[in-house]
């Protein structure tokens, strides 16, 4: 497998840094459970919650709907961090692009 470099993003608070992808109700909410998997070399750590789970379970993966519901957006790995302080892990999952 061929490691490639990921761009950083620039955030106003920790400048450059890693990005992850976290569900918009983990970003304005909190006190819910979610799910994430870890960054691999070809797609960042993601994080969503079990409401956002449950679309992914119906839809059988991240379709253009599910994502709709995940509202997805670039987020500071450090942010994200302290975003995901406000809820309960309930476990890490298989990234969808991962081979099964
Ligand atoms: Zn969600
Ligand atoms: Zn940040």
């Amino acid at each position: 497998m061929e490691s490639q470099v990921r761009p950083k993003i620039q955030c106003p608070r920790h400048g450059a840094s890693e990005y992850s992808l976290v569900c918009r109700h983990l970003r304005l909410e909190s006190g819910r459970s979610y799910y994430a998997c870890k960054n691999t070399p070809h797609a960042p750590a993601q994080a969503w919650c079990a409401l956002c789970d449950e679309v992914l379970c119906a839809e059988q993966g991240w379709t253009e709907r599910a994502c709709g519901v995940a509202d997805w957006q670039i987020t500071c790995a450090e942010c994200c961090s302290a975003s995901l302080a406000r809820h309960n892990f309930l476990t890490w999952s298989v990234g969808t692009d991962e081979p099964q």
